[in-house]
């Protein structure tokens, strides 16, 4: 495609289209920066032929790669089958079913049913309500309350945005829903006190949990929800000792644990759940985008034994559900891409290849002068750009200089997001020693002209 077939998509893209998370006047003004036309394995193209290496799996998400043909074939079966029929009225369709099986086989043990939707923040509110419905069944009405964390993000829908930590996300909801309280995420860079380790660090942020479990009173709480890695709020791991500290928490006090894997789920970090690496033992799991690959649209809800007994013990019914859940289109295109993550053995090529190359590639970068720390576990990812390596001093305005660098990144082809000054990664499970040795060599470049743009900013 041209230059002046590109000029025409932003032009006509800025006259109709409202993009999610903009600032629409900026947007306006500028127009799109680039349409993206094409995917094939590891890379998309621009337009005007650029090609590029998605370090982001175009968002979380295409765990495959993009271009399988098995996952379109899947779908176009489907589609020429049986395209839609809803699951309500007591019908249910092979495509549904066959999907509900697998993902039962899956997922950790007790966690054998599954709720569909199609979106990480519809299965989310879908996962609000069930907590509180499963309360209400046990006789417990006043548990109502979900302590989740700070900067955690589950969703832009008005529970599950309430749900999420972010000061931003709250603003347009105002007043946030009530029944969501929010404690310290586990950022041992960013939150940790001058001396405190790691571990010290990661019981101290578990405890708040107990403290805020105690300071709205137990028998209020129905649950703690979190994200095994927050993914959206920075790539923030969690120290060795958070997880089963909160572990020990959510049984002391016989809350429910809502583990969000709408970025963990399906291979990311080398198993086909988070939870199973952490060890913790979820009561329900969200998951979306690598359902899929994101080929088509497709979220659940993953719902143990315990949940599910309640519901069955009681003759009520459960007032929820979406026109597409369990869609067959989205449930075929699911399974051709669960199917093939096992035939190439994708999820444990992670630990084998995938985590150790990530963290050895990201490793290079931890002596540049802009660079405060690297962090990885699986394929997940992050940079921290610092005016003092020292002191770990942020830049003034934060997002600024992350904006530059992420700026670089794309130049030089390859995709990087910023979280504020926190540069991210998630590559597709798929990436060969090709793609880590050119992604190198991209944020060499990109952090040495970044450094080079805010030279002045720098401690010396
Ligand atoms: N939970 C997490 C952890 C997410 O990262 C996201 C999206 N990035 C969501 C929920 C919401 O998913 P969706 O955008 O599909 O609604």
């Amino acid at each position: 495609m041209s230059k002046s077939t590109s000029k025409h998509w932003r032009d006509l893209d800025s006259q109709h289209h409202l993009h999610p998370f903009t600032n629409h006047k900026s947007l306006r003004a500028s127009g799109a920066t680039r349409v993206i036309v094409r995917g094939e394995g590891p890379y998309i193209w621009d337009s005007e032929g650029n090609r590029i290496l998605d370090g982001m799996s175009g968002l979380w998400t295409t765990n495959v790669g993009y271009g399988r043909k098995e996952i379109a074939e899947a779908a176009y079966q489907q589609m020429l089958e049986l395209p839609f029929y809803n699951t309500f009225f007591k019908t249910t369709h092979p495509p549904v079913v066959a999907l509900s099986n697998k993902l039962a086989e899956l997922a950790p043990d007790k966690l054998n049913q599954v709720f569909f939707g199609s979106s990480g923040s519809e299965s989310n509110d879908t996962a609000i309500r069930l907590i509180r419905h499963y309360w209400t069944l046990k006789g417990e009405p006043k548990r109502r309350i979900i302590i989740s964390r700070a900067m955690a993000y589950h969703g832009s829908t008005i529970a599950a945005g309430s749900m999420g930590g972010m000061p931003h996300m709250h603003k347009h909801s105002y007043p946030v829903y009530e029944g969501f309280r929010h404690i310290i995420d586990p950022y041992w860079y960013g939150e940790s006190k001058d001396g405190e380790t790691p571990e010290a660090f990661g019981l101290r942020a578990a405890k708040a949990l107990e403290d805020e479990i105690l300071a709205v009173g137990p028998e209020n709480v129905a649950a703690f929800a979190a994200e095994p890695v927050q993914g959206a709020g920075g790539v923030k791991i969690a120290p060795a000792t958070y997880w089963p500290e909160i572990q020990k928490i959510v049984d002391k006090y016989g809350i429910l644990l809502l583990a969000d894997e709408v970025i963990t789920g399906f291979g990311r970090l080398g198993t086909w759940f988070a939870s199973e690496y952490y060890g913790i033992r979820p009561n329900l799991i969200t998951f979306a985008k690598a359902a899929t690959s994101g080929y088509i649209p497709l979220s659940g809800l993953l719902i143990d034994d315990k949940i599910v007994d309640a519901l069955m013990s009681h003759d009520d019914d459960f007032n929820h559900g979406y026109t597409f859940s369990g869609h067959p289109v989205a449930c075929a295109a699911a399974l051709a891409n669960l199917e093939l993550m096992e035939r190439e053995s994708m999820v444990p090529r992670v630990n084998t290849f995938g985590a150790p190359s990530l963290a050895r590639m990201l490793a290079r970068f931890k002596d540049h002068p802009l660079v405060g720390e690297v962090r990885s576990v699986g394929m997940l990812g992050a940079i921290e750009l610092v005016a003092d390596k020292k002191t770990r001093r942020r830049f003034a305005d934060p997002g600024r200089v992350g904006l530059i660098c992420r700026d670089h990144f794309f130049n030089e082809g390859f995709i990087m997001r910023a979280v504020f000054d926190t540069m991210v990664t998630a590559p597709p499970l798929i990436w060969t020693a090709d793609q880590f040795a050119e992604a190198e060599t991209a944020i060499g470049r990109a952090l040495d002209k970044t450094l080079s743009d805010v030279a002045g900013e720098i401690a010396a």
